[in-house]
């Protein structure tokens, strides 16, 4: 079950979306904080680039393939992985099992006003499940240690920070032996997404891997960052495959 795949030197877990949430279960079972991150390819071709981000990764304890790119490069790489699991959906899977399980969660990162946004439609739709704190994500340096006693008193199941990759996989992996909570996931903009701000890509784009198409035609300016996923392909193309298995 433990089964690992390594595309351009990132390890990456061959779950599936219930494989994963068995996982999840033990983490909240578990002490110590367990590091859960979503890599799409752009943040794998990023890893590549930066020790720090590819160092987090590799201490994490569960790595999911968030990224239509993660599952055609499986397959390129003949380790085909059984389907894409989304770090937004996953992480709604994990609301749901805290809020059954009488489980809480503090929400950190995305602009002001917009976490506590997210927590009012999850309490929505999650009537059982504690909010146990929320929090922007824009803050200096020296706000980090008033931030770390926010979330230690709340101590939260799950603590989930918003801020973007490589910043929420960094903070947690600084404060990770200090944090109580006992598991961390790093969701990106998917409180900007829960907090209704921001439109998930339609069915169609979802359904097709078409979430960058999607994506790109709401955020032109992105154009930069989408060039990631064809470059990338052509890395796992020409990527030593004798190196894939962890
Ligand atoms: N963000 C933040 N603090 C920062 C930079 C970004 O809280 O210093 C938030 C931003 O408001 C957004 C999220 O992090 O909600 C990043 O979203 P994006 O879609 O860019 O995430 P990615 O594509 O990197 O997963």
């Amino acid at each position: 079950m433990n089964n690992k795949i390594k595309i351009l030197g990132v390890p990456v877990d061959m779950v599936n979306y219930d494989e994963a949430m068995e996982r999840f279960k033990e983490f909240i079972r578990e002490d110590g904080v367990s590091l859960i991150v979503t890599p799409n390819s752009e943040i794998v071709v990023n890893a590549g680039k930066n020790p720090e981000l590819m160092d987090a990764i590799n201490q994490a304890e569960m790595v999911i393939p968030d990224g239509i790119g993660l599952v055609y490069a499986s397959k390129i790489l003949k380790h085909p992985l059984e389907e894409r699991v989304t770090g937004i959906d996953f992480f709604g899977r994990t609301l749901e099992y805290l809020s059954q399980n009488a489980g809480s969660v503090f929400l950190f990162g995305s602009k002001p006003g917009i976490a506590d946004k997210a927590a009012e439609k999850m309490k929505e739709k999650y009537p059982g499940l504690t909010i146990a704190g929320t929090r922007n994500g824009y803050f200096k340096p020296e706000e980090e240690e008033e931030i770390l006693n926010e979330i230690n008193a709340a101590s939260p199941d799950l603590f989930c920070v918003a801020l973007g990759s490589p910043k929420q996989e960094l903070f947690v992996l600084k404060y990770r032996d200090r944090l109580n909570a006992k598991a961390a996931i790093g969701v990106g903009g998917s409180l900007d997404v829960w907090s209704g701000e921001l439109k998930r890509a339609p069915e169609f784009y979802r359904k097709h891997g078409l979430e960058w198409l999607y994506r790109f035609i709401q955020e032109p300016s992105r154009y930069k960052r989408m060039a990631a996923l064809p470059l990338f392909m052509l890395k796992v193309v020409f990527s030593d495959k004798s190196q894939i298995e962890c």
